[in-house]
């Protein structure tokens, strides 16, 4: 692959802005639109091309990234915007965290109209969009992934062949129901030593290199002050935020449905941050939920 590819990229938030740079960077010339003149702007000054339309960006673009907040945005991009616009052969790599049946229909209407189509959504946050170092899991053909897999690489440091479409999805909305459920099973766990009176120092040197040991403990640890330095030295800012939690989780209990599969532990965690989230009112991390079962009486 060519790094003066020509790349369209559409949304150009939190995550998406510096991803649209690190392509830039790489010597792309990214065609970036967002509805928000300011997320345009940022990404224009890190040195992408401003589209006016999305259309405009899609025209004459090898390559077309969406990081947009929900399955309806991907699709309406698609149908509106992509479709009547890119030249057949072109590759369409949907980045966003989607539900599993949007983000399949979304192939198969793409490769009906002679497009190619991965899902490609990632693991990591903000820092890791910003510094390339995101992990994506893709779903799609082995034709679709050798070619998003140059693409995904200059935004990256991992990109996992999951499956088929939608196999990026599944694999997404699986990892975040498990890290959901074990953030609360580390904050309770935490909580409850510190009652019991344990240093929670004491209890994290010990978890850490006991059977408890998991990455919500040890590289994320919900304690200011415990282990390494996590949003929960910065006040809770800064993160992972709780909504984007739990609109994971209800992906996942939605796919979950639709598969009949049984996920108690999931549905649990997804119960206790629609509690969370609908009480904070200051877009705290997902590890602030310890504040909640450090109280007196769990009111969840
Ligand atoms: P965000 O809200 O900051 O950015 C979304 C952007 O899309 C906004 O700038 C918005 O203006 C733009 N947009 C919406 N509709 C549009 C349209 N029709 N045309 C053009 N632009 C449009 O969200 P984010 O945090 O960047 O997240 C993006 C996706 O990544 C979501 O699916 C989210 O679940 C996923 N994700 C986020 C994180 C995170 O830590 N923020 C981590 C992993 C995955």
């Amino acid at each position: 692959m060519e790094n003066d590819m020509k790349i369209a990229f559409i949304g150009l938030g939190n995550m998406g802005g510096g991803m649209a740079a690190n392509l830039a960077k790489a010597g792309h010339e990214v065609r970036a639109f967002d509805l928000s003149e300011e997320a345009l702007a940022r990404a224009v000054e890190a040195g992408c091309a401003r589209a006016a339309s999305a259309a405009e960006a899609v025209s004459g673009a090898e390559a077309v990234v969406t990081m947009l907040p929900a399955g309806r945005h991907v699709a309406g991009v698609y149908e509106a915007d992509v479709f009547p616009n890119a030249a057949p052969g072109t590759l369409l790599l949907d980045c966003s965290t989607i539900d599993v049946a949007t983000a399949r229909a979304n192939i198969e209407a793409s490769t009906a109209k002679g497009l190619v189509a991965v899902d490609a959504p990632v693991s990591g946050g903000i820092a890791a969009a910003n510094a390339g170092t995101l992990t994506f899991m893709v779903g799609g053909t082995d034709e679709g992934f050798a070619r998003a897999q140059p693409i995904l690489a200059k935004m990256g440091k991992a990109v996992i062949h999951a499956g088929d479409a939608g196999a990026g999805q599944a694999a997404k909305i699986c990892n975040n129901m498990l890290l959901g459920a074990s953030m609360i099973a580390t904050c309770e766990s935490l909580a409850l030593a510190q009652k019991l009176g344990l240093d929670p120092q004491k209890f994290f040197d010990i978890a850490s290199v006991s059977s408890g040991q998991c990455w919500s403990l040890t590289s994320y640890a919900p304690l200011p002050g415990v282990g390494p330095t996590t949003p929960a030295d910065n006040g809770y800012k800064g993160g992972f935020a709780a909504a984007l939690m739990l609109k994971d989780l209800r992906l996942a209990m939605e796919a979950a449905q639709s598969v009949d599969a049984d996920v108690p532990m999931g549905s649990r965690a997804r119960e206790l941050y629609e509690a969370f989230v609908a009480a904070d009112k200051d877009g705290h991390d997902f590890s602030a939920i310890i504040q909640t079962l450090q109280g007196s009486r769990c009111p969840l």
